[in-house]
């Protein structure tokens, strides 16, 4: 998926399962690390890795995890973060590590991302095809997107602001 989708699906998608416009802000981080990360682990040879170590769920969702029992499974609350409470710290830092784990879920929606070992690529979908030009969203991807900002519309309209 382009930077572009991936950002506009993590932040909704965030915001429409908790509510929380802190949690969908601190998601957008991650949103668009682990290819940030690819590219500059590998540079120009990241072709050979593309979508392999950098891309597996398994230490983001580990650490995520760890965040989340540190910050005591919280929302973060936008008073407690100017208060630097540890507690939202932790929750935001949960939070961007689980813009990670939605990115590689997000490629595996238009392609292969590895799922028990970190350098086979073997988990995935072909929902939709990128374009051949770098950036640009495919029709494919428009619709994803926004299927997935109408349904996480739906669920943030739902719960109301979590503030
Ligand atoms: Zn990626």
């Amino acid at each position: 998926m382009t930077g572009r989708g991936h950002r506009i699906v993590t932040f909704m998608v965030v915001g429409g399962a908790t509510g929380s416009p802190l949690a969908a802000a601190f998601s957008l981080f991650g949103a668009t690390l682990p290819d940030s990360l690819e590219r500059t682990l590998w540079g120009r040879n990241r072709n050979r890795y593309h979508r392999r170590l950098t891309h597996w769920f398994v230490p983001w969702l580990a650490l995520a995890l760890f965040c989340f029992r540190r910050a005591g499974w919280g929302l973060p609350v936008a008073a407690a973060l100017l208060d630097g409470g540890e507690g939202v710290l932790w929750s935001c830092a949960a939070f961007w590590l689980m813009g990670c784990v939605l990115h590689i879920l997000e490629d595996a929606c238009c392609g292969t991302v590895p799922f028990l070992f970190p350098m086979r690529r073997t988990f995935g979908v072909h929902l939709f095809r990128m374009s051949s030009r770098i950036g640009e969203m495919s029709g494919g991807e428009v619709a994803f997107t926004l299927v997935a900002v109408l349904l996480s519309l739906a669920g943030w309209v739902g719960q109301g602001l979590a503030l």
